[in-house]
């Protein structure tokens, strides 16, 4: 069975986190603290704050922005639920757009149409790894007539005194937008190190912020460093040092702090994540050649003049397929041994949010781009032969189920 996504997990890796644990320093500490200044040098950003996961580190985020019940925030209905659960805890409603028909993201006509006075945050989601139209975005948000019906209700609202722009870059770590790094394209990213994607810490994530020159940030990583540890002034390491062992806590935090265990891994990770990119690049590369010559084949953007992928997802469409027959020629696909997946089941076809008044009619180009999508396996592993024995599997399950 050819795996759709395993972690590239080596003696490299094993050893670092060895010496992790035989460290005796297993929570935050000096690993965390590094990993978090690498990622910072890497996207350009200001600061990083390392966590749990996306989804705690989105959480906490949006606590502290003071966003809350009667705040909306725009997101696009196709993305994996993470990006609107987190919305949904924090007590604000998650106002669900369209995505554009050029690529699988956030519509930029769709973002103005749905603008409020209760607007307090966009989200867009670099889907399959490539990035949003960031520029466009901030330069919406920026416009004076968006500005003027900007209404704050947070000192941190206030002081940044328009809507805030943030990325949902779990798919995205390495991507570029006019040679700039997801990271650094807007006020707040944050990536996932999930086992699943390009960069893994097993779980984990990283926040990194970016926001205009009236926030300091040396200021906002201590506060993040407190507020993902119980809002406790002190981390472990720090109390560790002689004598220093009395704390405060101000306000409760939250518990979603990054391990040395973790940050281990990801070290190496990041050590060598360009060669990651580059053997992704190729396999992207050899999807299109071997799908370029069939007519029912549509394959996905990928590289534009101004925004590379990070080559997360090799999201393939079959034209003029039914949901129905696109799940066939899945099944068909795994009956070769070949793993592939769907991304994603739009977030309106999901019964939390079919519950909550969502209606994936309401999404036509969600729908069209999702009801006849494959995601094909792609990761630095996988060798030409495998390649081959996708494509063959594609082919042939695509021959099986239709009759072009
Ligand atoms: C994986 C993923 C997340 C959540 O990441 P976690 O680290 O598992 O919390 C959020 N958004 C998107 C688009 C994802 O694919």
């Amino acid at each position: 069975m050819i795996p759709f996504s395993p972690p590239r997990i080596d003696q490299k890796v094993i050893d670092e986190v060895s010496a992790a644990l035989q460290s005796g320093w297993i929570t935050t500490g000096p690993r965390t603290k590094l990993f978090e200044k690498r990622i910072t040098e890497y996207c350009g950003c200001q600061t990083t704050v390392a966590v749990s996961s996306w989804t705690m580190g989105m959480q906490v985020f949006l606590h502290w922005w003071g966003i809350g019940p009667g705040d909306e925030v725009i997101l696009p209905a196709y993305t994996y639920c993470a990006s609107a659960n987190v919305i949904v805890h924090s007590g604000a409603t998650p106002v669900m757009v369209d995505i554009d028909e050029k690529d699988f993201n956030i519509s930029l006509a769709a973002i103005e149409k749905a603008i409020t006075p209760r607007t307090k945050a966009i989200i867009g989601v670099d889907l399959a790894g490539f990035p949003c139209d960031f520029d466009q975005i901030n330069a919406l948000v920026k416009r004076d007539d968006v500005r003027a019906h900007f209404q704050a209700s947070s000192v941190q609202q206030e002081k940044l005194g328009r809507i805030v722009v943030i990325d949902d870059a779990a798919h995205s770590f390495g991507a570029t937008l006019k040679g700039v790094h997801t990271g650094a394209l807007c006020d707040i990213t944050a990536f996932s190190f999930h086992a699943v994607k390009n960069l893994t810490t097993a779980e984990g994530g990283a926040l990194c912020f970016h926001l205009p020159e009236q926030f300091n940030h040396e200021d906002i990583y201590r506060e993040f460093c407190t507020l993902i540890l119980h809002g406790q002034n002190k981390d472990a390491l720090a109390k560790s040092q002689k004598g220093n062992w009395r704390y405060d806590v101000e306000e409760p935090g939250f518990k979603c702090n990054m391990t040395d265990l973790q940050a281990a891994i990801g070290l190496v990770e990041l050590d060598r994540y360009q060669e990651n990119l580059d053997r992704r690049k190729e396999i992207f590369t050899a999807y299109d050649h071997a799908f370029s010559q069939e007519k029912w084949a549509l394959t996905p953007v990928y590289l534009t003049d101004t925004k590379v992928s990070s080559y997360h997802l090799y999201q393939l469409r079959i034209d003029g397929a039914s949901e129905q027959q696109r799940d066939a020629i899945m099944q068909a696909i795994f009956d070769q041994d070949v793993s592939v997946n769907v991304h994603f089941l739009p977030l309106p076809t999901l019964t939390a949010y079919k519950k909550r008044g969502y209606n994936i009619a309401d999404y036509p180009e969600t729908w069209s781009k999702y009801h006849n999508e494959i995601s094909l396996p792609v990761y630095y592993a996988l060798t030409d032969e495998q390649v081959q024995t996708v494509v063959d599997a594609v082919k042939k399950a695509v021959g099986m189920v239709m009759s072009y």
